[in-house]
């Protein structure tokens, strides 16, 4: 059970939000959040599914019923938008569709994940194989680590998506959408009025999961940059609510920080390429405590880091020879 209590803001148009507090991971916290404009009342992702995470947000939507006085009750629902098909934002859509039939929403890049969660997850577990060989990592971890992966992501049933999200598109005449690719392809901020829900893009002191764009297509570094860019240049937000994290009150000044850690992490492992390394061998040095999953993770964000700075010429293939002559090789990077 989350501890933390629920949280209400006003938009400068008078619609309310609602930030729900859910436990979705033994170790991580995530938001969900609940908007209502007039009589027209929508979820904002759905936690994941796992641990107390269901029955910390049946408990927030009776908290904001009783509590808040406001008369919503789950068959008040008009819509459920989902931010980005991560598992701590769509895994509770099982225990949410079974109370209310509000027609669901996701960016147009994030939909196969829903409606094909069973072809996703193979798919993705296999490009997962391809990028370990190719980092170096050894038969027997690769095989831990990707039936760790499926493991987690099991529990999941696809599930129909009603309406596809673009960007700039004004969803039911109260969220405007702004595509943000990166972190996931089809992520996206959410803006009613003068408050930005940023989902998982804007979390400025928050460890980012980040993966190449090798791996996943429209995820990656710079795709990441170029999305804070965007709402970096939005003038009119007075609060950003992200998934997790503290509240935003200078978007400004959060995606100046990010873009600033950002620069560190792609800093510290171009310095990492100064002797011929494997992408494995940089995730040892530079992440030398991370275990088990968060290991996986690192891995991909090591990645990510290497092929930005490949795609800019900063890295050499010290072992080109070997990596021309056999297909399980790992490249060794080298900074040039
Ligand atoms: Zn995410
Ligand atoms: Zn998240």
């Amino acid at each position: 059970m989350a501890q933390e209590g629920i949280t209400r803001y006003e938009t400068a148009g008078g619609a309310r939000i609602y930030r729900l507090p859910v436990q979705v991971f033994p170790a991580l916290r995530a938001y969900v959040h609940l908007v209502i404009a007039d009589d027209y009342v929508a979820l904002v992702d759905t936690g994941s599914g796992q641990g107390s995470s269901d029955a910390d947000l049946r408990d927030g939507m009776a908290r904001i019923r009783d509590e808040w006085d406001e008369a919503v009750d789950w068959t008040d629902i008009d819509r459920i938008v989902l931010t980005h098909a991560h598992i701590d934002h769509h895994g509770g859509l099982n225990f949410v569709r079974s109370l209310t039939p509000a027609p669901l929403a996701v960016h147009e890049l994030d939909r196969r994940v829903i409606v094909n969660h069973e072809e996703r997850l193979t798919l993705t577990r296999f490009r997962l194989g391809v990028f370990l060989r190719r980092a170096g990592v050894d038969d027997a971890r690769r095989t831990r680590m990707l039936a760790m992966y499926s493991g987690a992501k099991h529990s999941v049933r696809s599930m129909p998506v009603d309406d596809v999200l673009r960007d700039g598109d004004m969803l039911d005449g109260v969220f405007r959408v702004i595509h943000v690719p990166g972190h996931c392809p089809g992520q996206v901020c959410l803006q009613i009025d003068d408050i930005l829900l940023t989902a998982d893009h804007v979390l400025p002191n928050f460890s980012l999961f980040l993966s190449p764009e090798s791996l996943t297509a429209s995820n990656g570094v710079d795709h990441f940059l170029l999305s804070l860019r965007k709402v970096a240049a939005l003038s009119d937000v007075r609060l950003g609510l992200g998934g997790h994290d503290r509240p935003v009150l200078d978007l400004g000044a959060a995606v100046a920080k990010i873009e600033a850690t950002q620069r560190q992490h792609i800093e510290r492992v171009y310095q990492a390429c100064a002797r011929p390394s494997t992408i494995a061998e940089l995730t040892a040095r530079l992440y030398p405590f991370v275990r088990d999953y968060d290991e996986l993770l690192a891995l991909q964000k090591v990645g990510a880091y290497v092929e930005y700075l490949d795609q800019r010429g900063m890295l050499a293939v010290a072992n080109l020879a070997e990596v021309a002559e056999d297909d399980a090789a790992a490249p060794r990077y080298l900074a040039v």
